[in-house]
């Protein structure tokens, strides 16, 4: 039979908007000494917003509206910024849009190739791009038409508020704090600075992060918790110890996958799962 704690639990649970996929999982949180976030929507609002446009080769005017064509195909937060930055403008309908999984988009808009994503995207396609663009500590969309850099969209997301505060609890906690990310080092470095994360790396692909966190759990005797909200993150979810998805924002498939749902977008409720696995605990034994 289960203790009666389990239920007591739960229940403690879903009153703070956790919900715990079974009691096993009640006691594995307790465990847990390493967390892994993913930043974009976990650790930050996830809601990008356009701070400046940028030309390069072409004028805004001609440009712009075939990155946000081509962008309007995309769920992507940062594609959304985009698109909520021209939504007044006509668009053309773009033909052939590709994601190119961590890069960005490829396309046709009226009969010219576009690319947008960060500055990887485009060196994948030979086509060269400032250095200095990777130290700027802001998200950047770079675009180009027919093989030309096009120009540059600056966007910014913001940390949560709750972000500081769960961080902070995780340390007194004794956890070791990890973030992954597909956006660029800088940015990445630049958040885990001020949340004052352990270790943060950028840069990743989804496939990328799954390694880390196979790299991160090897040898490791107690558990590592990974929590994160994108469809991307489905694998990395499957792979933890402890699989937390962060309703707030969170798709389908990373729901599905995890063995925690947290129902609000506060990171905070992670510590909040572990002190009711340890309350129950104590209550079970
Ligand atoms: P994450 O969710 O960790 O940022 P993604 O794999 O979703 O990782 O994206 C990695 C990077 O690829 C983004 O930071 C961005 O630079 C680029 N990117 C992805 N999708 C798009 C898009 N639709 N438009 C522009 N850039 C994109
Ligand atoms: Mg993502």
């Amino acid at each position: 039979a289960i203790p009666l704690g389990y239920f007591g639990g739960i229940g403690a649970g879903s009153r703070n908007g956790i919900l715990f996929k079974g009691s096993s999982y009640l006691d594995r949180m307790t465990r847990v000494d390493t967390v892994v976030m993913d930043k974009t929507g976990t650790l930050t609002k996830g809601t990008f917003k356009v701070q400046q446009v940028v030309s390069k080769g072409l004028e805004e005017k001609t440009w712009l509206p075939l990155v946000a064509a081509v962008e309007k195909q995309s769920t992507h937060p940062i594609a959304k910024a985009v698109v909520e930055y021209v939504k007044d403008a006509q668009l053309p309908i773009p033909q052939q849009v590709e994601e190119i999984k961590g890069h960005g988009l490829k396309g046709i808009a009226d009969g010219k190739e576009v690319l947008a994503g960060n500055a990887k995207l485009l060196r994948k396609f030979n086509i060269p791009v400032e250095a200095e663009l990777d130290d700027v500590v802001e998200t950047i969309v770079v675009a180009a038409v027919d093989g030309k850099l096009a120009g540059y969209i600056i966007i910014a997301d913001e940390i949560k508020e709750d972000a500081q505060r769960a961080i902070k609890q995780m340390h007194a906690l004794g956890i070791k704090t990890i973030m992954l990310s597909g956006d660029k080092q800088a940015v990445v470095d630049k958040v885990a600075a001020t949340l004052n994360i352990d270790t943060a790396f950028g840069d990743l692909l989804p496939e990328d992060k799954v390694k880390k966190v196979e790299e991160i759990k090897k040898g490791k005797k107690e558990a590592l918790a990974f929590v994160g909200d994108g469809i991307n993150d489905a694998p990395v979810l499957a792979i933890s110890d402890v699989g937390i998805a962060m309703g707030g924002l969170g798709s389908d498939a990373a729901i599905e996958t995890a063995d925690v749902v947290i129902q609000t977008d506060q990171p905070s409720r992670i510590t909040t799962a572990i002190m009711i696995g340890k309350a129950t605990n104590r209550i079970v034994w």
